[in-house]
């Protein structure tokens, strides 16, 4: 069985009457990079600070590689690096001097301190950028030597809140390469949060949909698409030709021939266009069976449930079409 770094269940955060996270159950494996995504307000921050065990929850458990967040913070937190929200540097010192000053932070030498910062500038690639004063970085480049300040401890877990915000596409893409080639060749667990869906999902091995405190699905894509939108993800869009559409009787045969496909669960007319619903991908049989009968294929259109759907129902929406 893959071991479970992040071990978190019935976790429960309120302030007040308000319950910023509900019962949460989730667990993050080894290596796994987890995006924990959500529209703002959802609770993702809170849940982060919980797993640090810098906020103490209400109800429920965390546990990281097995230690308690909650009574051992001190220990979850030389295992974990942090890369909050806003991160902040001494602006007058250079890239390499706030890394080195962390590197001294945790218990190293100077000349330890700043071998490892030069190696670690190198690895985020900022190293033409080392001794240029903090203050005068790019939001790109704190983001980068804000991953190189996390790794100086040699993390087994990296959690980021919302590490992505405020960066240029290109950045973005950078960032999410950096942070997977991390996990991949050194096997460190990341988890962390966005609300940018579609961004983050390529690097992602699962993500969570994280909305007003509760997870609603996890999984990568496909899964999660299931989860929320049925057992049916696949939706096929035929354009009905003129001649059927003004005869009830071609109509019913073409719905019938496409019924006949196997694989075709339903078929519904709406708008001038078939509605296909099938079990599996069967779009080559649906145009192959409607050319054969000797109707015109004049349109079909896949639309497979996925981000799209995801992201306007739950994002766009500000959640509110549970
Ligand atoms: P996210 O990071 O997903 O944007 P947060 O975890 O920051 O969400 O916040 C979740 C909800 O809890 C929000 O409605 C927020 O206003 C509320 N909240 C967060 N921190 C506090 C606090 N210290 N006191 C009161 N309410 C809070
Ligand atoms: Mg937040």
């Amino acid at each position: 069985m893959a071991e479970n770094v992040i071990q978190i269940s019935g976790l429960t955060k309120k302030y007040g009457e308000f319950t910023a996270v509900d019962h949460l159950d989730l667990s993050v494996e080894k290596g796994e990079i987890f995006g924990l995504l959500g529209p703002n307000g959802a609770g993702k921050s809170t849940t982060i600070l919980m797993i640090l065990g810098l906020t103490e929850p209400d109800e429920g458990t965390v546990r990281v590689s097995g230690i308690d967040s909650i009574s051992k913070p001190v220990e979850v937190k030389k295992i974990v690096g942090y890369l909050p929200e806003d991160v902040g540097f001494y602006d007058r010192y250079s890239g390499l001097e706030n890394l080195a000053f962390t590197g001294r932070l945790n218990g190293m030498t100077e000349t330890e301190a700043i071998k490892k910062a030069k190696l670690l500038l190198k690895r985020v690639g900022l190293e033409e950028n080392s001794e240029k004063k903090t203050g005068n970085y790019s939001r790109g480049m704190r983001q980068r030597l804000g991953l190189a300040d996390v790794l100086i401890k040699d993390p087994e877990v990296i959690i980021l809140d919302e590490p992505i915000l405020g960066l240029d596409p290109y950045g973005v893409k950078e960032f999410l390469e950096m942070i997977a080639g991390l996990s991949r060749e050194e096997g460190i667990t990341v988890l962390f949060s966005s609300h940018h869906l579609y961004q983050v999902q390529q690097v992602c091995d699962r993500v969570g949909l994280f909305v007003r405190g509760k997870l609603l699905a996890d999984g990568d894509i496909n899964t999660l698409s299931r989860k929320l939108f049925g057992s049916s993800p696949y939706l096929v869009e035929v354009g009905i030709p003129v001649q059927v559409a003004g005869d009830p009787d071609k109509l019913k045969n073409m719905t019938r021939v496409l019924l006949d496909v196997e694989g075709v669960l339903t078929v519904e007319e709406k708008d001038n266009k078939l509605y296909v619903e099938c079990s599996h991908e069967v779009t080559a049989d649906i145009s192959r069976a409607i050319v054969r009968s000797g109707f015109e294929l004049i349109y079909l259109n896949k639309r497979e449930y996925g981000l799209d759907d995801i992201y306007y129902r739950y994002f766009e929406g500000g959640a509110d079409h549970e």
